[in-house]
């Protein structure tokens, strides 16, 4: 079976590619330069050219632009979407998630005949909204409404996470749309993936933590860096990325997650209590003083918890725990020599 995986280079993608090799399958990774396509062949060379090739995607915005890209292929894990702007602009963020999403849709239309699954990496971005109290658990029933109407209001004044989590609401509901508009032309299902903060060790080149992907860099700075005590008291989700690129294989090939959102998560905690956590993991780095433990005390209140028991369900899921997560990710800062 071949599969096209778009912004093939990124975190969660080269970890989606590298078990798709794993388990035999033919992967055509989409990037943006013949640089990013050498280095992602370069990274599992040992699989021969029969089992890995890249497509150079200059611009995802543009009309057609994965035409050639979805050829001969099976199935679709399209990843590619910013994380990150230079201008205050949402559009920087919307327009690549929106335009990128509907240009490998219709390619599909177009130019896959063949196609019969497309999984898409959404995020409980697409799904959250504000909450004061910790009184909420999300599931694949909630939208990122008010984060749209938030930005249709504010514009380029609104947050960045308001922008960030409509890009992501904005081209999952178009795919779904997209999807359902077509369902008498088309030969696939969609499935949507819904991971939280996604942690654990980086496939791709990183030199210092400077060049880590967004979620490693908070996950880093929030670890191992001194942080105030109002971003240490925040909660987050997690997830490991190892178990949410297996989402993707697993939702590539199983029936029943056609057609399914999938919250993709393991819990969710404060940042604090994840630097208790790795203060009983390295008691020893902490008594040098190389790791810095904060507010030991602070109350713990978790704003963020998704129910997982979809994929759970469906995927047969076993979510790494925080502990795994967090010493994974860890073991991999240390032995890069960053925590000295
Ligand atoms: P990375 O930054 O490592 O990867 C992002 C990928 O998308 C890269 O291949 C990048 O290409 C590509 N990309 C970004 N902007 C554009 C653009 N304007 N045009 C074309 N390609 C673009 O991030 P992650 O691996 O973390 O993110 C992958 C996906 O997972 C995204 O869809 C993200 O929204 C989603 N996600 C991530 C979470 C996390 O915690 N990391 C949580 C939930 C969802 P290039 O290298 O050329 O810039």
């Amino acid at each position: 079976k071949r599969v096209l995986v778009t912004g093939a280079n990124g975190y969660i993608a080269l970890w989606v590619v590298k078990i798709l090799l794993e388990q035999g399958y033919r992967v055509r990774g989409a990037v943006r330069s013949e640089e990013k396509g050498k280095k992602l062949l370069d990274t599992f060379k040992s699989y021969g050219s029969e089992q890995l090739e890249y497509a150079v995607v200059k611009d995802i915005t543009q009309d057609g632009a994965f035409d050639e890209a979805v050829r001969d292929m099976d199935a679709i894990a399209h990843t590619a979407s910013p994380l990150s702007a230079v201008s205050e602009d949402p559009d920087e963020l919307i327009q690549p998630a929106l335009r990128g999403t509907l240009g490998v849709l219709n390619s599909a239309l177009k130019n896959g005949p063949n196609i019969k699954r497309i999984v898409i990496t959404s995020s409980c971005a697409a799904l959250l909204h504000n909450v004061t109290a910790p009184t909420e658990v999300f599931d694949e029933n909630n939208w990122a409404d008010e984060a749209i109407g938030i930005v249709k209001e504010q514009g380029r004044k609104a947050l960045f996470m308001e922008k960030y989590r409509t890009s992501k609401a904005l081209a999952e509901r178009a795919a779904w749309d997209f999807t359902e508009k077509h369902k008498s032309e088309i030969g696939w299902d969609l499935v949507t993936i819904q991971p939280p903060f996604v942690i654990g060790p980086p496939l791709q080149e990183v030199k210092a933590p400077s060049e880590l992907n967004v979620s490693l860099d908070t996950f880093f700075k929030n670890m191992c860096t001194e942080r105030p005590e109002d971003v240490l008291k925040g909660s987050y989700g997690y997830v490991h990325v190892e178990d949410v690129a297996k989402a993707h294989v697993d939702s590539l090939k199983t029936e029943a997650a056609g057609g399914q959102r999938l919250i993709i998560s393991s819990g969710a905690t404060t940042w604090q209590n994840t630097r208790n956590l790795l203060k009983e993991l390295y008691p020893k780095l902490y008594a040098a003083g190389a790791l810095p433990i904060g507010y030991p005390q602070l109350p713990e209140v978790i704003l963020w918890r998704y129910d997982a028991a979809k994929s759970e369900r469906i995927l047969g899921i076993k979510y790494k725990t925080i502990k795994e997560i967090a010493k994974d990710t860890m073991d991999d800062f240390i032995a890069r020599g960053w925590i000295k």
